[in-house]
């Protein structure tokens, strides 16, 4: 099972997929459009809570970093005058640099992760949507700025005028991504921002032709008119969608050329209007514990067996 992940609302679906299938059959082709180098180390938040979930030690009150990390050297840092973007747990920032390490001498993202996800006894394959370098900016009305920046150091305030993924036309898939989809016949797209999450890993050159070959199942991260979590709302609007799961949808369709096989939304969401080609299930989306992941994920799993397996010459 190939699923696309962003950093919060998919990683929530993981913690109950890994209980439903066998975790090695689990692959998370993860976005790295986010991704920024901090202090020297690479940070990457979308890998690193896909990590750190499977590693049963991510901080589930925020969705990012390490569960009872300490501050001592952000601190530190502060104190010494150089504070720094993001507040950086040390045993996170362990992460960083032992990732940064096997970049500097060499590896690429893809083979750094793979060694971080063996040291850590991760079961599941982890990969990085792509080896180059990619960054989403933001632009605001006065200037353009790095996502991180707009997110953390604006605390996502400024209007947003547009979303730009820079190098993503240049950005191919990586060898380890094209070969986990080539060898599964399903996809889940899972509940993760769809401008800044899911977006980049369909806009990479050759995406939307391999998937169209694949049964995608997506489930929605609006619920009415808002995100559950996060700026979506904000970005999908300035993108020109509406903040509705039917907006996510239309997004989908224009990212995949197609529309996915089967749209989950929640139970209690409005109604939306289809012209066909897509199912809609409602579930309860709402992933607030583990158990009411494992129930969405069942549902998820599920979906695909009404779908008939595609059978290519
Ligand atoms: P990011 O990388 O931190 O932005 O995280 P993602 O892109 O993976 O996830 C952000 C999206 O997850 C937001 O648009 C949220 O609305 C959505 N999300 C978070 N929690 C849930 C949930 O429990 N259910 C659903 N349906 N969506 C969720």
């Amino acid at each position: 099972m190939i699923i696309l992940s962003g950093g919060t609302g998919t990683p929530k679906l993981l913690a109950g997929m890994r209980k439903v299938i066998p975790e090695e059959e689990i692959t998370v082709i993860v976005n790295t459009a986010e991704d920024t180098w901090v202090s020297g180390n690479l940070v990457c938040p979308d890998i690193d809570t896909v990590l750190y979930l499977f590693a049963d030690t991510i901080d589930t009150a925020k969705w990012w970093g390490i569960r009872d990390d300490t501050f001592t050297t952000n601190d530190s840092l502060k104190r010494a005058g150089h504070p720094e973007i993001m507040r950086i747990g040390d045993k996170d920032r362990a992460t960083h640099i032992l990732r940064s390490d096997l970049i500097r001498k060499g590896r690429t993202l893809t083979e750094a992760i793979r060694e971080l996800a063996r040291s850590s006894g991760i079961r599941a394959s982890i990969l990085p949507m792509t080896d180059h370098p990619v960054a989403t900016h933001i632009t605001t009305p006065e200037c353009e700025m790095h996502f991180q920046e707009y997110w953390i150091t604006h605390g996502g305030s400024p209007d947003v005028l547009g979303v730009n993924i820079h190098d993503i036309d240049a950005a191919a898939p990586s060898d380890a991504v094209l070969s986990a989809i080539d060898g599964d016949d399903s996809v889940i797209i899972g509940p993760s921002n769809p401008i800044t999450s899911i977006g980049p890993i369909l806009r990479m050159p050759g995406m939307r032709e391999i998937l169209r070959e694949k049964r995608v199942v997506a489930i929605s991260p609006i619920i009415g008119d808002a995100p559950v979590s996060g700026p979506a709302g904000r970005l999908m609007h300035a993108c020109g969608y509406e903040v509705s799961s039917a907006g996510v949808l239309e997004c989908y369709r224009d990212l995949l050329g197609d529309l996915p096989d089967v749209f989950i939304i929640d139970r209690d969401d409005i109604e939306i209007g289809t012209d066909g080609g897509v199912e809609i299930v409602r579930a309860d989306t709402m992933m607030t514990s583990v158990d009411k992941s494992e129930a969405l994920s069942r549902r998820v799993v599920d979906s695909f067996r009404n779908l008939p397996v595609q059978i290519h010459a």
